[in-house]
Formats: structure tokens, sequence, C-alpha cells
């Protein structure tokens, strides 16, 4: 079996190397901006690390340990996975059963999948594991916000971080997967996120950013005033503020003065000071969003 994301192709055969030379870190993290499928990966790298018969660098699919991790049952592997917040009581019932011998005496695995989310004490109750690491216990955890990480946590894992594909991977993944072609503006607007791009070509969703266009499209034909459209987008004010940053940005880098230029200049500071504004509470999202596409479609 391939890897499951073109992306993570060299990633990952830099990590099976060390596994297979007995040099891999005992605390990976991997940090990887949302929609790059970086949950996906880390549990397939598990699967590769617990294999007892690699094939082709890749986890056999047959062996014991295969099959237990099918049957998601695999008494050495253990996962946390929450978006919302990661307690205390859920790191230390994990490294409980972590401090058992390995059930199949190979390698024990903890995924933490968004440590970014683990409250302080979490973080904490986690330091000592990450301090005296017990031998052939391997730690993933995957952030997507490196910052809301303790640095004490930081400062003690092997830090990775996955920079996007470039646009001919996108493209031909897209293509290849989902017989789709993505506008470049689009696959920007989704900061080239694949799965986000995904989402947004294939989920049926009034929300995304090919309908954002499209209302911009029918305010100015006429079709539509702006203070309906901030009726429709002020519950992604802060989602919608950005894009018209990004469609800002294109306007003055393709402007044909410097007048012109200038003048898109302008109304991106205008968005940017607004997209401050909507994080105060109390912020009226409708009356701000409609105030910035005034100023962007005069
Ligand atoms: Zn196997």
């Amino acid at each position: 079996m391939s890897i499951c994301y073109p992306w993570f192709t060299e990633i990952h055969t830099q990590f099976m190397r060390h596994a297979q030379a007995n040099t891999l870190h005992h605390a990976i993290l991997l940090h990887a901006k949302p929609g790059m499928g970086k949950h996906a990966y880390v549990h397939q790298l598990a699967d590769d690390l617990l294999c007892h018969h690699l094939k082709f660098g890749h986890a056999c699919g047959q062996c014991q340990s295969c099959l237990l991790n099918q049957a998601s049952s695999h008494p050495d592997r253990y996962v946390i996975a929450s978006d919302k917040q990661i307690s205390v009581n859920e790191i230390r019932e994990a490294l409980t059963k972590l401090q058992e011998h390995a059930q199949l005496r190979q390698r024990k695995i903890l995924i933490i999948e968004h440590a970014d989310t683990m409250t302080e004490s979490a973080a904490n109750a986690l330091l000592k594991t990450l301090e005296e690491p017990s031998l052939n216990t391997f730690l993933l955890l995957t952030v997507s916000d490196i910052q809301r990480l303790l640095p004490t946590i930081l400062s003690r894992c092997e830090k990775n971080t996955l920079i996007i594909p470039s646009l001919d991977m996108i493209r031909a993944w897209l293509n290849e997967h989902y017989q789709i072609t993505a506008a470049d503006d689009l696959m920007r607007a989704y900061q080239f996120a694949p799965l986000s791009i995904v989402n947004a070509l294939t989920e049926d969703t009034e929300m995304n950013y090919n309908a954002f266009k499209q209302d911009l499209g029918a305010i100015k034909q006429g079709q539509l005033n702006s203070l309906e459209f901030a009726q429709k987008w002020h519950s992604q004010a802060h989602q919608s503020l950005g894009w018209l940053q990004l469609m800002l940005q294109q306007k003055t880098a393709q402007a044909t003065d410097k007048k012109e230029s200038l003048r898109f200049l302008a109304v991106s500071d205008f968005v940017s000071q607004q997209m401050q504004r909507i994080h105060h509470q109390g912020t009226n999202k409708r009356l701000v969003l409609s105030q910035v596409i005034d100023k962007v479609m005069s």
C-alpha cells in the first residue's frame, strides 16, 4: 500500500529510514495546517512502525500486528484525539497503559491528535515521558497551531513542519483521485491545503469560495446588495474578509498603473483593520461586512 497523500512521501521515507536504523526520535511532532491530512497520515505511520514484516517499506497488511491494526484493536497502540481539549486524565490513562510491557514485544505507539489542545496540566503530565522515554515507545503528535503548544513540550519533540505541496502535485492529485480541476484562485483561497480544496469543490455547500465569488458577481450586476450579501456571509466574516484580502492582493499585483495599485492597497488596509474589528466582542459583523463590501465594490 502506498502512502495516503503524496506530499507525505518524502517525510515518510525519512521516518522509516530512521526506524530501520533504530534512530527514530521517540517523540515526533507533525505540524501542518488544517486540510493537509496529517491525522490520516500519522495513523499510517503508526501502521508501518508496528508492522512485523514491512513489504516495500510499508505495512504488509498480513502480519499479526497489521491484522490487529485493521481491527482497531492493537494492544500497543493508543490514540488520543480531540479537537476541543485533551484533559490530564486522558494523558494519564494512556501513559499508564504505555508503561505496561509491549504486548506484542515490539514498538508501542501513542498518537496524540490535535496535541495543541492539551490543557496545561495534560501537557505537564506528558513531560516526564518526553524527558525519560521508555525503550521502544514512540509518541506521534499532530498540531495545526504550534504556538499553542507549551515550549517545554516543543523542545522535547522532533519538530517536523510540513510545507504545502507544489501546485503541480495538488493538481495531479485532484485529477487522479477526484477527476476535478481547481482554479488557481480557489486553491489560494484554501491556502493550498489539498483536503480543504476537495471539500470546497465536492461538498454541497452554498458557503464555499466559488459561491462567495458568485455573490460578489451578483452585487456587480445589481442583483444583490451589500446588506443582503452581509446577511448571508456574516457567520463566516473572518473567512470572507480573508478572501477579499486575497482578491485585493491579486488586483494590486495586476494593477496597470501606480494610482490603481495604491487605491487597491488603501482598500486592502481598510479590510485589514476591519478584520481586527470583528474579533472584538459586540462588533456587528453584518454591518462591518456590508461596509467592507461597499468600499471594495465602489
Ligand atoms: Zn504487517
